[in-house]
């Protein structure tokens, strides 16, 4: 087993960030002309990263497969992004967030990486209001605060259920300027296909016109992966459509580590899955967790009568209700952190309390918010508090202006209205903490490729706390990665423009043509969703919420049976020189096919519960999750060798300096 001789300051905290040696090597603004760098993908952490790249002086070239960079998967984000302002007064501080995270993520993330990232969060708001991001405010005209789970302060900032959004317009603005101004070159609908290095540094990369199909080759100094997560392994999964692993993975297979694979977060409040005939599965946002309550019946005999349909959630009286986690986690109570309220929804559900058909699913209930918010307001408003349909009108409109448009989707979905019956929600696959590895300066194991945002494994450690990818996505591209990049391109100042005609791009185009000829020429009998369906069913059954070493061998060996099968047998439709989605979604299905083994493998080799990751081999007799800190202190980082099953684990130590490792309670 390796040990990465590690570039990382560790346990150097980010308050002495600026003087580290990354930032000795700068490029004079003159200098900055002379250097292209490639930036894979626009959502907040491309387009935050392009936009600052194009201010500082940087020539870059963009990409993304959507047909325009405000379509990338952080569009969907609702809840909120945090920042340690303390505006709220209750005791936040920058300490404060980077401890939260810390814990959050059960002590398996950087502290130098956090630190800086709870330091830089307060710019980030800065930022975005300059840009005109509309965040809501309070009745004064400040900036307004809400909770998220984990944590016993208000931080989160938010616009309505729409944050991602409002942020990714503003940083599309910014980008949207560098455009104008020449300093961004704009490629939509073309997909990276491959990385070219040239003497082992990132020289470029190979794309695909997703319009026309044509390969096409581009040079720069240093290439930047800001492609996302790649929660859609499970198939069914909260991510958009189209979001993948495949830029993480082609690196990964030219040199860069892949990290912390199977650390995934499984959301608690989805909507539960309806069917076979579904393709994705819609959040309902953690922000609703301020005001719902999360329950299900007492009695058995009442969850038979609701699934039956002969009783209604509303007639079971207040007694009868389970409140779980304010029962089992007092001091937290609903916004406990999302591994804790997703693993203990399907500790009801397993002892068969689940309420819908399937039993897998628990309420999320507003009518006591709808209760107190309108006893509030009929006080305010010198109206009678015991007008019981009063109340609830008042209460209503007050819930309606902080979820509504969240309570609209629920409603559109589902085909019942929340403001009347309890929402019915199950954990589903949400998020990736695992991605490429990366050093402190966000430098991949390859010299010149980076990786930002969601794609890459950075700060939060084994379980990701709400409003916090927004956070880590904009750091990273706002007020990381624009400066630490200086340190690697300070020597590429005479290299000159990147010659892409050069046996290695050669190579690697020849390589990309290849697989799209096999796909075209393979006439198989099976669509690749047939293979994506099955992959995910191996995920989410052996790879799930709950993990153990017989499934995970078992799964390790079905999906490299599953990836055989999808070579013989794949169909993949139409030509390679057209618009063909069956074919740019067979290579992403290929890829996950690897990735998927390589989660498994680390889910087995990793014995420990931590976060999202819960061994069913090591939890404590009341079912928590059991870490051993004794032998998992550390980042799972693997190399590449061919077959997944061949990687070879490099561990990265981690060690904390300034915060105290304890076990992680809410209670
Ligand atoms: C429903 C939902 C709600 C969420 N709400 C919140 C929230 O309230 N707060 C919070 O902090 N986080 C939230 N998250 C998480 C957060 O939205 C994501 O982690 C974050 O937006 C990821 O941003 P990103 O820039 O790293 O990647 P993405 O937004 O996924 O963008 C990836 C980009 O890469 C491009 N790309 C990918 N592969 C290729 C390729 N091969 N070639 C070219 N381009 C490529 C895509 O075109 C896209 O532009 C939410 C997530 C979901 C699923």
């Amino acid at each position: 087993m390796a040990t990465l001789d590690s570039k990382i300051p560790q346990g150097k905290l980010a308050d002495k960030w600026t003087n580290h040696k990354s930032h000795i090597n700068l490029v004079s603004p003159a200098n900055k002309r002379l250097i292209d760098v490639i930036v894979v993908g626009t959502g907040l952490a491309g387009a935050s990263a392009s936009a600052t790249l194009a201010e500082l002086g940087y020539n870059v070239k963009t990409f993304c497969f959507q047909d325009s960079p405000r379509r990338a998967h952080s569009i969907a984000a609702q809840g909120g992004i945090n920042a340690a302002k303390n505006y709220q007064g209750d005791g936040d501080s920058t300490y404060r967030l980077f401890y939260d995270t810390i814990k959050g993520g059960d002590y398996r993330s950087r502290e130098s990486n956090v630190h800086r990232l709870a330091e830089v969060s307060t710019n980030i708001i800065d930022q975005c209001v300059a840009q005109g991001v509309p965040f809501a405010r309070d009745y004064g005209g400040l900036l307004d605060n809400r909770s998220f789970g984990g944590v016993l302060v208000s931080r989160t900032f938010y616009a309505k259920g729409q944050t991602g959004q409002q942020l990714l317009l503003g940083a599309y603005s910014a980008m949207n300027r560098q455009i104008g101004r020449g300093k961004i070159k704009m490629y939509n609908r073309h997909e990276m296909m491959d990385l070219v290095l040239v003497d082992g540094k990132a020289r470029g990369i190979i794309t695909r016109n997703l319009v026309d199909g044509k390969i096409e080759r581009h040079g720069a100094h240093a290439v930047v992966i800001a492609s996302g997560g790649y929660g859609n392994v499970f198939f069914l999964s909260t991510n958009a459509m189209g979001s993948n692993v495949s830029a993480g993975w082609k690196i990964h297979k030219k040199g860069a580590h892949f990290a912390n694979p199977c650390f995934t977060q499984i959301h608690p409040t989805c909507i539960p899955v309806s069917g076979e005939h579904q393709s994705k599965l819609t959040l309902m946002s953690e922000s609703l967790r301020n005001d719902g309550r999360i329950w299900v019946p007492k009695n058995i005999e009442d969850v038979k009568a609701i699934r039956e349909g002969k009783l209604k959630p509303t007639e079971i009286a207040e007694e009868d209700r389970d409140y779980y986690l304010e029962r089992r986690y007092p001091a937290f109570g609903n916004l406990v952190p999302r591994d804790v309220a997703s693993r203990a929804a399907k500790e009801r559900c397993d002892e068969g309390y689940g309420v819908n058909k399937t039993g897998e699913a628990v309420y999320l209930d507003f009518a006591s918010a709808i209760t107190r918010y309108g006893k509030e307001q009929a006080h305010v408003k010198g109206l009678d508090e015991n007008d019981a349909a009063l109340v609830k009108k008042l209460g209503q409109d007050v819930v309606r202006s902080k979820y509504g448009n969240l309570f609209q989707m629920y409603e559109k979905i589902v085909d019942q209205d929340p403001y009347e019956t309890p929402m019915m929600i199950f954990p589903a696959v949400h998020y990736t903490m695992g991605g490429v590895w990366v050093d402190y300066n966000l430098m991949t194991s390859i010299p010149g490729c980076y990786a930002i945002g969601e794609a890459n494994f950075s700060d939060h450690g084994a379980n990701r706390l709400g409003a916090s990818a927004l956070m880590q996505g904009l750091a990273d591209g706002y007020f990381v990665l624009p400066y630490t990049i200086g340190d690697y391109l300070a020597d590429d100042i005479r290299t000159g423009t990147i010659n892409t005609d050069s046996p290695e791009f050669e190579a690697a185009e020849k390589a990309v043509k290849d697989q799209i000829d096999a796909f075209i020429n393979n006439k198989g009998s099976n669509t690749v969703d047939y293979y994506h369906r099955k992959l995910g069913k191996i995920m989410w059954n052996k790879c799930g919420m709950s993990r153990n070493a017989t499934d995970l061998k078992e799964a390790m060996a079905e999906i490299k049976a599953l990836r055989e099968d999808f070579y013989k047998n794949v169909n993949v439709p139409g030509t390679a020189y057209e618009f063909n989605e069956q074919l740019a979604k067979a290579g992403r299905v290929a890829d996950f096919l690897e990735l998927g083994e390589l989660f498994a493998k680390d889910a087995l080799e990793r014995t420990e519960s931590c976060g999202g990751h819960f061994r069913e081999e090591s939890q404590t007799p009341e079912g928590e999750a059991l870490r051993d800190d004794e032998n998992f202190t550390f980042v799972s980082a693997w190399e590449y060798k061919g077959e997944p099953a061949d990687a070879v684990l490099c561990k990265e130590e981690l060690n904390y300096e300034e915060i105290e490792v304890k076990t992680r309670s809410y209670k």
